[in-house]
């Protein structure tokens, strides 16, 4: 299981068990994210162009996101594999990811989707706004990214069921537990996955 999407909405533990799955994975975590926050930190035109929009946690247009995602897939430690944390999050970012896999003739071999609720959401977006102060993480902008995960990404859950390739965990709990949780369902899935 080398090419994994991790799928979820803002808030649900997407970076931090990104992180730590990747590296049981033995593959690069790659979160779109992280990648346009270094353009905006950096100042790069491309971050210059884009903070307001992420500010305001609108989705960045596709054609932007998908030269940027395909950019880093081409990077030499993504060849033997990946895991993406916030992408893909359109129809045409799910069409476009597996257009480059195709391309050299592969495909995902899994979507594990962390599930929680709002409620739950909103807290814990709260508690990080106060400890990291990014500047999507207020109560207005964290509803906005709520709704649009709902309206835009949520539905392309469907497209993966169609291919049996979601596995689904609960995001609610310790980091390690929900850890646990997805191990749990790797090994299940493919039992040479994490050895
Ligand atoms: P979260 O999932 O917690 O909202 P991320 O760090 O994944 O946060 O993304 C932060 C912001 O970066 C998003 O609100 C959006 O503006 C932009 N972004 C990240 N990934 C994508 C994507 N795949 N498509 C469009 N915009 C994206």
């Amino acid at each position: 299981m080398k090419r994994v999407v991790l799928f979820g909405p803002p808030g649900v533990g997407k970076g931090t068990q990104g992180g730590r799955l990747a590296a049981a994975l033995g593959v690069p975590a790659i979160s779109t994210g992280d990648l346009f926050r270094a353009h905006v930190k950096n100042g790069t035109d491309l971050g210059r162009r884009l903070s307001a929009l992420i500010a305001a946690g609108d989705y960045v247009p596709d054609s932007i996101t998908n030269t940027m995602l395909a950019e880093r897939l081409a990077e030499p430690d993504a060849g033997g594999g990946f895991l993406l944390d916030g992408y893909p999050r359109t129809a045409d970012q799910v069409a476009e990811l597996d257009r480059l896999l195709a391309r050299s003739g592969e495909s995902l071999d899994a979507v594990l989707l962390l599930a929680a609720s709002d409620e739950v959401l909103e807290e814990r977006l709260l508690k990080r706004a106060a400890a990291e102060g990014r500047s999507d993480d207020t109560l207005e902008v964290i509803r906005h990214r709520l709704g649009l995960y709902h309206a835009e990404t949520e539905p392309l859950v469907a497209l993966y069921d169609a291919a049996d390739l979601v596995l689904r965990v609960d995001g609610v709990g310790t980091p390690d537990e929900v850890q646990d949780r997805l191990i749990a369902v790797i090994a299940e899935r493919e039992p040479s996955a994490l050895s």
